[in-house]
């Protein structure tokens, strides 16, 4: 069975990069039936906080990317680490070494001095084990010196070092802590990860933990290096790019289904398919699709797709996620009688707007009460027509039937008897019904207050 992992170091938010390296992980695992596991690496004691933890949690929960199991600590199970170094230890695969920083300084100057290689040759790889001191050491792998050792990545292809490049790692430290390569190692094996897709920043950990699976005779994951995420510019992804975290754009406004949409398509393709639902990802994802080069981080790209979703969501789903966003964005809750509004009003405002500011935006006329206050275009658009046309068409409102045809048929008949089109009454209606110049069409707007709001707002502005 497939098992996939995301194992972030809480010491920031949830970053653009980390969620999709987390979205891919839960696709990859979820079309599988796999199981998705989630490890906090939280190892470096100075730089991980619990508020970072919470954060990346909060993300991937806005995100809708659940794990299976608990989460994990890596740091809680540095006893566990510490085992395998010492089961290495045991074996010969690993050695104590007795050189303190101010030798192994010194080694590095000499060999700079005389040209060679600066990578640390312990003198206590060979020595014979009677000779030990009583004093502190770390230990060391014992790593292969000749060969090279191959990574067999699913998008990289085979990536070869070679062996006399690498030094003896260090694993547990001679204050008895294990190394972050180690942790890794111990922990994906532990918890039976089958596959790693990951940052290519960690390509070249890669071959430092081959090292350690290799030692400890444990089978390989298949590993994915993905390219990392680029600025439209195609420079590194930086704050002024998008580089923020996920619930900032839970702030912005941004759906969850557009955005895992836009993520999935962020470095991995399938076809020319650009807008799918969370079941197509699913079906289609593999890692055959992830590009070797950088992707490139695109605002209009993710706008559009928040778009299409919101167009094809569940009306009330969609009101419940607004409900969320606004509690995100630090904006004023609606009330119980604004939400239902809201969700009655849903079907001509979805498909209509990219982000949830924007939708909220075309659902003013819903969700404000009378008196309708006018905005400078909707003032503008009111003084085109005398008050006269309002007081003249509410008794022809008053008698209509209040179903699409006959609102259309009665607005257009009014608007030919007074020798104009419906066209330029529309302008003033808007104003009227929502105080704003660009809504939902009249109609639309006048099917959702229903007849005795509509004729309320016309009295008021008449
Ligand atoms: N903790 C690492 C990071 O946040 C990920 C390590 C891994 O996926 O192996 O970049």
């Amino acid at each position: 069975a497939v098992v996939t992992r995301f194992a972030p170091s809480p010491t920031g938010f949830l970053h653009i990069g980390g969620a999709r390296t987390a979205l891919f992980n839960w696709l990859y695992a979820r079309a599988r039936g796999g199981k998705f596991l989630l490890r906090i690496e939280d190892t470096d004691r100075a730089r991980s906080t619990p508020e970072a933890t919470e954060a990346i949690l909060k993300g991937l929960s806005w995100l809708g990317l659940d794990h299976d199991g608990e989460v994990i600590s890596q740091f809680a199970r540095a006893e566990r680490h510490a085992e395998v170094a010492q089961q290495l230890l045991a074996e010969g695969k690993a050695y104590k070494c007795f050189s303190t920083p101010e030798e192994i300084a010194a080694f590095r100057e000499a060999a700079k001095a005389e040209g060679r290689s600066t990578l640390f040759r312990s003198p206590w790889r060979d020595a014979d084990p009677a000779s030990q001191p009583d004093a502190p050491y770390a230990i060391r792998i014992r790593a292969p010196q000749e060969g090279e050792t191959v990574i067999r990545d699913q998008v990289q292809g085979d990536v070869r070092i070679r062996n006399d490049q690498l030094d003896d790692m260090i694993l547990l430290r001679s204050d008895g802590t294990p190394v972050y390569m180690l942790a890794v190692v111990v922990d994906d094996h532990d918890m039976g990860v089958t596959h790693v897709i990951r940052g290519d920043d960690h390509l070249n950990n890669a071959a430092r933990q081959m090292m350690i699976y290799q030692a400890m005779g444990w089978q390989v994951p298949v590993w994915a290096h993905i390219p990392l995420i680029h600025g439209p510019d195609g420079k590194k992804l930086s704050k002024r790019h998008g580089a923020l975290g996920a619930q900032e754009y839970q702030a912005m406004g941004y759906p969850a289904a557009g955005m895992r949409n836009y993520l999935a398509r962020l470095g991995w393709s399938h076809g020319d398919d650009e807008f799918f639902t969370d079941d197509q990802a699913k079906a289609w994802f593999d890692l055959d699709g992830i590009g070797k080069s950088p992707a490139r981080f695109d605002v209009k790209k993710l706008e559009n797709l928040c778009g299409q979703h919101m167009a094809i969501s569940d009306d009330a789903a969609l009101r419940q996620e607004i409900q969320a966003y606004l509690d995100a964005a630090g904006r004023p809750a609606l009330s119980d009688q604004q939400a239902a509004d809201l969700e009655r009003a849903m079907f001509c405002l979805k498909d209509r707007a990219r982000t949830f500011p924007e939708l909220l935006e075309k659902a003013h006329f819903v969700l404000t009460s009378r008196p309708v206050e006018a905005d400078e275009k909707a003032k503008k658009a009111l003084d085109s027509v005398s008050n006269g046309i309002l007081n003249e068409l509410t008794p022809h409102l008053r008698n209509a039937s209040w179903t699409r045809d006959d609102l259309e048929a009665v607005l257009n008949g009014f608007a030919e008897a007074q020798g104009t089109k419906f066209g330029k009454l529309a302008g003033p209606l808007r104003a009227v019904l929502a105080g704003r110049a660009v809504t939902p069409s009249v109609f639309d707007m006048m099917l959702v207050l229903g007849q005795d709001e509509v004729l309320a707002r016309l009295t008021d502005a008449a």
